[in-house]
């Protein structure tokens, strides 16, 4: 028997206090209600297809597995159909009127735990079929099941605590929504703004989806297919499409997890670094899926700071199951997710580094600096990220680098330490003095050209218990190396030092024989603990307070070099023009390390050295 008449129902209190909240919420990101809508269409065909397998006798066997949308924008109203599974009116009641599901109960229970933005719940959890009375002065569901018994109905409401069931005829398999728009609600009767909104949340479900007879969704979800059907032109396409970029991907990692959970990511590292010209700070691009359907485009959490730079999409199953099983200040699903992909994002690089050395190199030329950020800053991964570290060293041919890993097995028996040196470049380092007593030494120094180096190196400090060293540091002890024949003896050389000490006054600490030396006549130790000639620099160029404290450095002599020989006879015979040599040595050895402010005194010293040629 039909009943002719609509019969009246009442929501559930629960419902009822949801709609109320829907329904008054000032929620500016209403249009997730497409979203919601369009993913139970999506769950509704999912579940036609497992029920066509099973059973043989199936209503309107023919209907297409698609959703449609339509919009109306003289009378207000937008439509979704779907030929999916339908309901029943027993259904219907159970499903629309009832809070037996799981997004809008949890929305209710977040809220009862004293969530107060209430606001950014509904877009968090999205409140399901519920979210539509954001919009809707009315919203007719009319469905029928792909029971063939089962007569088709209409289910009407206008979210204010009551709903009507009628039977109706003439249905199709599935289910159609037909919203009537609140007056100030008439865009989402707009193609533009439907279209809008269906290909940021809804691009990669996986039925097709058509709005006023267009398909809207042409790419697939190719993180949810298996990586050997895939062939490389596809992830191009789909990284063009889904990070809106131009280039090739540099790299890319598809992979999928199931415990500790269920997680499938395909991610990408674009060709450049945009941060890298001094444009703005990269905002975080790896979007969060559930079941290809866009959770968050811009997730901050999802992965660390430093891997900012990388592009694609995760995708949790138990994304919507777990938020709903935690409160909204535990963070501890990003958590997970966040530490499986980073872990597993390092392992891929530390392969890609042993299987394609030269294209992680490039990756590391264009990237490296992210990996530094990261191994300074990230006290989680930092071991990882150290390895995945490189430099060019006095033992790498220019452009070369090598791993710390590699320089470790080539350390002597007695070197303790990893030495590096800090310069704007290969051949700065390579002809300032400070590396010729490592050299002759056979110890491998790293070559560090970044700004950041300095503030990386001091952070991470050591390797395999081995500790980061600077070379130009004052506290570096160097064995003792045989001395060459016709070197200053110590008593000369003490009163050499001794009489430059008195010469150069205040402009040096300390002066004392070196043992790093071996061509150059001398070099200049940075002996402020405080501040290394990079801070230095850095401080000058910011126009920073203290940085134009005069330098406290120790000036190193080689008591090998012609230079110091002939000073040390000249400093008895003409002390006056010993006294210009030994302000000139001291300038160039400033120099040498960066830390010759102003070179002008230095040119008319010059000029009166010259005159007694
Ligand atoms: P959820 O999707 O989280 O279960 P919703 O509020 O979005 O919560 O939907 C409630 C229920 O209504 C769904 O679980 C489903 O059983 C039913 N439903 C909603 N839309 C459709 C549809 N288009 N076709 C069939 N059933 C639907
Ligand atoms: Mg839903």
């Amino acid at each position: 028997m039909s009943t002719a008449t609509p019969q009246k129902f009442e929501f559930q209190a629960e419902i009822k206090q949801l709609l109320d909240i829907v329904i008054h919420s000032l929620y500016t990101e209403k249009e997730i209600f497409v979203r919601e809508l369009v993913s139970n269409a999506s769950d509704a065909l999912e579940k036609l297809r497992h029920t066509q397998i099973t059973e043989k006798d199936v209503f309107d066997d023919k209907a297409e597995l698609e959703i449609t949308l339509t919009t109306d924008d003289k009378a207000k109203t937008l439509t979704i159909q779907d030929f999916g599974l339908g309901m029943t009116k027993a259904e219907l009641i159970e499903n629309l009127g009832t809070i037996a599901h799981s997004g809008s109960k949890q929305f209710l229970k977040a809220l009862g735990e004293g969530a107060q933005k209430n606001a950014s719940l509904i877009g968090q959890f999205g409140v399901g079929f519920y979210s539509a009375f954001m919009v809707a002065k009315s919203v007719k569901v009319y469905s029928h099941s792909w029971r063939a018994a089962e007569p088709g109905h209409v289910w009407t409401s206008d979210g204010s605590g009551s709903y009507e069931i009628e039977e109706a005829s003439d249905l199709r398999r599935g289910t159609k929504i037909v919203i009537e728009l609140k007056d100030d609600c008439g865009d989402y009767a707009e193609d533009w703004k439907i279209k809008e909104i269906l290909e940021r949340y809804s691009a990669f479900v996986s039925f097709p989806i058509t709005l006023n007879g267009k398909r809207i969704n042409t790419v697939q979800a190719l993180w949810l297919r298996s990586k050997n059907e895939i062939k490389d032109e596809e992830y191009t396409e789909f990284y063009k499409f889904q990070s809106h970029a131009h280039d090739e991907p540099r790299l890319r990692l598809h992979f999928s997890a199931d415990a500790p959970l269920a997680i499938n990511a395909l991610l990408f590292v674009p060709q450049n670094n945009t941060e890298k010209f001094g444009m703005a700070r990269s905002e975080p691009a790896v979007s969060l899926y559930c079941r290809k359907v866009l959770i968050d485009a811009k997730p901050k959490d999802i992965l660390p700071e430093w891997l900012r730079f990388m592009k694609g999409v995760i995708d949790s199953e138990d994304l919507p199951l777990n938020i709903s099983r935690e409160t909204m200040q535990d963070r501890s699903l990003i958590e997970k997710l966040n530490k499986v992909v980073t872990k597993r994002f390092l392992k891929f690089l530390a392969d890609e580094s042993a299987a394609r050395p030269e294209a992680y190199n490039e990756f590391y030329a264009e990237f490296g600096v992210f990996l530094k950020e990261g191994a300074a800053l990230d006290y989680t991964h930092k071991e990882q990220l150290t390895k995945l570290l490189r430099f060019e060293s006095s033992l790498t041919e220019k452009g070369k680098t090598t791993a710390l890993a590699d320089y470790v097995t080539r350390m002597g028996a007695d070197q303790k330490e990893i030495y590096y040196l800090i310069g704007p470049s290969r051949a700065a380092i390579e002809s300032g003095p400070y590396l010729e007593g490592f050299k002759a030494r056979n110890l491998e120094v790293l070559f560090c050209y970044e700004p950041v180096d300095e503030y990386v190196m001091n952070n991470v400090r050591e390797f395999e218990t081995k500790k980061l060293t600077a070379a130009d540091h004052a506290d570096v002890k160097l064995a003792d190396l045989p001395k060459p024949e016709g070197a200053l003896s110590e008593d000369d050389t003490k009163q050499l030092t001794t009489w430059l000490k008195e010469t150069l006054g205040t402009r040096v600490e300390e002066v004392k024989a070196s043992d790093r030396l071996v061509d150059s006549p001398a070099l200049a130790i940075n002996s402020d603990k405080f501040m290394s000639p990079q801070m230095r620099r850095m401080m000058k160029a910011m126009k920073k307070d203290g940085a134009d404290e005069p330098v406290k450095v120790n000036l190193e002599i080689n008591p090998r070099s012609a230079v110091m020989k002939r000073l040390f006879e000249t400093h008895v015979s003409a002390p006056e023009k010993a006294k210009l040599v030994a302000e000139q040595i001291l300038d160039n050895a400033l120099i040498s390390a960066g830390l010759l402010d102003d070179a002008t005194p230095m040119v008319a010293r010059l000029y009166k050295l010259l005159e007694s040629v």
